[in-house]
């Protein structure tokens, strides 16, 4: 395990030569077991690593697990309808990835014969794909030789070199690649992920037990923030987004995957007025906007409801 060296004077040759034995002898005895660690097939890392993108490990390990037997091969995902991938998709929020995933399946079949493509910039230029699912996919599932870059691997570099600041995009990718083992590159990869993940996070980093505590330039200089004293907690309403999440949870389990507005708004709120109408029709546009719920269903009975003169009486459906 070797790399040639970058161009940040504490990032040379010998120095990354001393991070590779340490992080990838730790690694072999406190990596975690993950259901698509070792799993070298494309698609199903292509779906590890959406589920993963915004929803916390412990909670993906089951959907993962359930959604590899529902939709095993990208061709079967490619052949679901939208509702049934916006139901598998239960328990993970952001229910607009479930659409994503389900377009770059679509686009895998339609464009390239249901192999995913073994190039970065094609893998990108597929729905919901950025940089770093690419490289993912392209390291973890096709076994290239990249560095995949999330925001934990950009800070452990970003403290193991000892920079003041973060890195442009183009430059952190360049030293991660030069970092880079030149054979154990996936472990190193998933090493990465699972120390800022376990030791080096961004809140707590716990160099007393980090395996590079002697070769990383922020040893022991994040020390713990002090706890803040306790004030009476302030009641906040939540984000939009999490009512966003709760109708389509709510509709993942009605009957027939169909709600009336009035319902949908005395199941979100328990003091839900009329007067909140304006706001609960706000966030059934923008979920109509992204396609997870039937616009036509509204449309022809807003146009109905509008005769009745109230609303209320619309009923929203799950996409078909
Ligand atoms: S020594 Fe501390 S700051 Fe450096 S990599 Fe380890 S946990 Fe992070």
């Amino acid at each position: 395990v070797s790399a040639p060296g970058t161009a940040i004077p504490t990032l040379d040759s010998p120095h990354i030569a001393r991070l590779h034995r340490a992080l990838l002898r730790w690694y072999r005895t406190h990596g975690r077991t993950l259901p698509w660690r070792g799993n070298h097939d494309p698609y199903q890392i292509l779906v590890s690593e959406f589920m993963l993108q915004q929803t916390q490990v412990a909670r993906v390990i089951e959907a993962f697990r359930a959604w590899c037997v529902r939709f095993p091969t990208v061709h079967a995902l490619a052949r679901a309808r939208r509702r049934e991938v916006l139901l598998a998709w239960r328990g993970l929020g952001y229910n607009r990835r479930a659409l994503h995933l389900h377009e770059a399946a679509r686009a895998i079949v339609d464009l390239h014969a249901g192999e995913l493509p073994r190039d970065i910039p094609a893998l990108q230029s597929l729905p919901g794909i950025g940089p770093y699912t690419a490289r993912a996919v392209a390291c973890f599932g096709m076994g290239m030789r990249t560095a995949v870059v999330d925001v934990n691997v950009e800070r452990i570099l970003v403290r193991i070199a000892g920079l003041e600041r973060k890195l442009p995009v183009r430059e952190l990718q360049r030293v991660a690649d030069e970092v880079l083992p030149r054979r154990a590159w996936y472990d190193w990869n998933q090493a990465l992920m699972d120390l800022g993940a376990m030791v080096c996070t961004a809140a707590a980093p716990r160099c007393d037990s980090c395996p590079l505590r002697r070769l990383c330039a922020s040893a022991g200089m994040h020390a713990l923030p002090a706890a803040r004293p306790r004030h009476a907690r302030v009641l906040r309403e939540p984000p939009r987004r999490f009512y966003r999440g709760r109708v389509i949870a709510l509709l993942r389990d009605a009957p027939g995957h169909r709600m009336s507005l009035a319902e949908l708004g005395l199941a979100l709120k328990v003091d839900y007025h009329t007067d909140d109408l304006p706001w609960l029709h706000d966030i059934v546009v923008s979920l109509m906007r992204d396609g997870l719920l039937r616009p036509e269903a509204l449309l022809t009975e807003a146009k109905d409801a509008t005769m009745r003169s109230d609303p209320h009486h619309v009923h929203l459906e799950l996409v078909e």
